[in-house]
């Protein structure tokens, strides 16, 4: 038996218990993973309060570290003892050891750290896609991106900046805008404070962004459409407030012609090539420095409904994760 995160009832974060599972013999193209961190993703709060539904009882996190300890049969891209990590799923990732497809896994180039990797896998593949593949953005471009000192947040600065493009940020505290500046946001708005962010984005951009990308949701999605210039892209790729509302597709008309997208990982990684191709241009890029991992909180296993908590009322910066 190993020790695990279980959730046996939708819910807040009381419902993230600690347990004991079985983890059987690897199966075809599986692998046994022994892990030492597990990254905490807003995504698996979705999972936990029954936004994203799924079947009960549940082990959340999508993202983990570690170490391979037995292969099942047909695996031949691994051996015993390889340091690998994942930030795709599947689902299954707060618990000491698991089973995990051969596929699911890459290597871990020397030099990182595995609390480091832990907060970069998930968090680092949907920058890659939301800049290099959803849209490729040039340096040429100005940018709103909201929660902007949050874990996909400080990433996508960091990258934007790699790439030259200008990044308006939002936060919502005065700490968030220094860490978001520091990570190479140009400009940052307290979207919490002033009541007309709307305006500041669009005279910060000369009278519009070409992209908006906004994992914030409800509260600021429709004023979010005011800050495109025609044509631009509005993509919603979260619900940290609760999802987007909905739209009629007049209204993309009538705030000029603009395009809307509502993108998962999933499907920008599902090929193996692009899984490996966004984890090298990550890797690469934070191996030369150009990306600092933000690792703001770190718990035990035990804590998750801790870790939970704070996601939730916006007391994180950067990643989170926990150390097993
Ligand atoms: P963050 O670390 O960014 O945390 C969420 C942030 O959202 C908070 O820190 C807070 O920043 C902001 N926020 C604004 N309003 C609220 C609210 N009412 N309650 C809580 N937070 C709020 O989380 P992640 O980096 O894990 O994820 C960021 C977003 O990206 C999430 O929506 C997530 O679901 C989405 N995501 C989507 C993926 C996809 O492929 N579609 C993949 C990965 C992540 P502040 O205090 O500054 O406002």
């Amino acid at each position: 038996m190993v020790k695990a995160i279980l959730i046996h009832e939708t819910g807040g974060p009381e419902v993230l218990r600690l347990g004991d599972v079985t983890v059987d013999k690897p199966g075809e193209g599986q692998v046994r993973l022994r892990q030492t961190a597990a990254g905490v993703n807003f995504v698996d709060t979705y999972s936990r309060s029954g936004l994203y539904p799924a079947p009960l009882p549940l082990i959340p996190g999508r993202e983990g570290v570690g170490i391979v300890s037995e292969l099942g049969p047909g695996v031949t891209s691994l051996k015993v003892g390889d340091r690998v990590c994942y930030g795709n799923g599947p689902i299954g990732g707060y618990t000491e050891e698991r089973l995990i497809p051969a596929a699911s896994l890459v290597k871990i180039p020397p030099g990182l750290k595995d609390e480091q990797v832990a907060g970069m896998m998930l968090r680092g593949l949907t920058v890659w896609y939301l800049v290099r593949a959803m849209h490729v953005l040039k340096p040429s471009e100005t940018v709103l991106f909201h929660a902007a000192a949050g874990g996909v947040g400080l990433i996508f600065c960091q990258w934007a900046r790699a790439i030259g493009a200008t990044v308006i940020g939002t936060v919502s505290t005065e700490e968030k805008a220094k860490q978001a500046r520091d990570a190479g946001c140009t400009h940052v708005i307290n979207y919490r404070t002033e009541k007309n962010w709307v305006t500041q984005v669009r005279d910060l951009s000369n009278g519009g962004v070409s992209v908006v990308y906004d994992g914030v949701g409800k509260d600021v999605f429709m004023d979010s459409l005011d800050c495109l210039k025609p044509r631009g892209l509005m993509c919603t790729f979260g619900n940290a407030s609760g999802p987007a509302p909905a739209l009629e597709p007049v209204v993309l008309n009538n705030k000029g012609s603009l395009f809307l997208t509502r993108p998962k990982l999933g499907d920008y990684v599902s090929e193996r090539a692009d899984y490996e191709t966004a984890c090298a241009e990550l890797f690469d890029l934070v191996g030369k420095g150009k990306i600092k991992i933000d690792v703001g909180q770190s718990y035990a296993l035990e804590q998750a409904a801790h870790a939970h908590a704070d996601l939730e009322s916006r007391r994180t910066t950067g990643s989170t994760i926990l150390v097993i």
